[in-house]
């Protein structure tokens, strides 16, 4: 395991207020997978196969490696059992070896320590580390292409590297993640400062402090979301998204969850924030899962504003008007009843 968290974090503050950001540094290249914990692996990797479209990859011990038909990757997620849910390892690919070397020494600079594994299948060395929030993640650059094992697998073009699943929600990739967090602020500034990210929209309380923020490693307009933990716990997860290539798909997922008995929390709906239109469901170990489309939205501009939402702004709802549902303020995994993973 990493070193514990230096105590001291606020160098890591900053004050990021509705003025111009600039792109992301480029070092981090993408969010590569997540690992999720689940009490109940069998039935929470059925809902990913049968219900989500993915397809199993590997499997070691207590884990189960599993990929959206899109990603170049071996993995898209790791299923893990524990004996309760959360949020494990979230492994970001760095755009070369330079590129990871770059970030260890700047997330080294921030007081945040960590270590090289080798331990998991179709990628190379990952330097694991933690968020100040206490997050696991991982840095890497090594990776193989996927190559498809069978004719059922093999895509029909080249520039694809499975065949779409004929099943399911069949969603292309991993989009975001969302973690709950203690302090916002100091996380997400650790998030630009020493990942090299771009905060492209945030809430801001009326007492002034950040509720939560949204921050990029690419042209998308977001791949990590922090939000204020109501418990003041740490290390939690809010929901892992997919995304699907149409907002159509999204609702024919929320018809297959309801012929499949997958638990909606809300939607389908748009978020006012970041506009991406989306369902929220529960997969059988608790954990919450967004099937998202952001439609074609992308950050091109270089010098983008931070998007700062007000309390007031929030309480509209949602983009159409829905309200949001409460146990989206409260439902976080673990449960905050539950005592840690094992
Ligand atoms: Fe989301």
């Amino acid at each position: 395991m990493p070193n514990p968290l230096p105590e001291n974090l606020s160098t890591l503050k900053r004050m990021v207020a509705d003025t111009p950001t600039r792109p992301p540094l480029g070092d981090v290249a993408h969010i590569g997978h997540a690992q999720l914990f689940t009490p109940t692996p069998a039935a929470t990797v059925a809902f990913f196969t049968d219900f989500l479209g993915l397809t199993v990859s590997g499997q070691d011990g207590e884990s189960t490696y599993l990929r959206t038909w899109d990603d170049y990757e071996h993995h898209s997620v790791v299923v893990t059992e524990r004996a309760t849910p959360g949020i494990g390892r979230t492994a970001l690919r760095c755009s070369s070896p330079e590129a990871l070397e770059r970030r260890i020494e700047a997330v080294e600079a921030s007081g945040v320590h960590g270590e090289w594994t080798n331990d998991e299948p179709g990628i190379g060395p990952l330097w694991v580390t933690q968020d100040p929030d206490g997050h696991e993640f991982a840095l890497y650059h090594e990776t193989e292409y996927w190559e498809a094992p069978s004719d059922e697998l093999r895509p029909g073009l080249k520039n694809q590297p499975q065949a779409k699943p004929g099943h399911g929600v069949a969603v292309r990739r991993l989009d975001h993640i969302n973690y709950l967090a203690r302090d916002v602020e100091t996380t997400t500034g650790y998030v630009i400062d020493a990942l090299g990210a771009r905060p492209t929209e945030q809430i801001r309380l009326d007492d002034g402090h950040i509720g939560a923020r949204w921050s990029t490693f690419t042209q998308k307009s977001y791949d990590l979301v922090y939000t204020e933990d109501w418990t003041g716990s740490t290390g939690r997860l809010h929901h892992l998204a997919f995304a699907t290539d149409t907002r159509e798909d999204i609702l024919r997922a929320a018809d297959l969850a309801l012929d499949t008995g997958v638990f909606i929390e809300t939607g389908p709906h748009k978020h006012a924030i970041q506009q991406t239109f989306f369902l929220y469901v529960y997969e059988p170990g608790g954990n919450r899962i967004e099937l998202c489309n952001p439609l074609t939205r992308l950050i091109l501009a270089p010098d983008w504003p931070l998007i700062t939402w007000t309390e007031a702004e929030r309480a509209k709802g949602q983009a159409w008007g829905l309200k949001t549902i409460s146990s989206f303020h409260t439902h976080g995994t673990p449960r905050f009843d539950e005592p840690p993973g094992l």
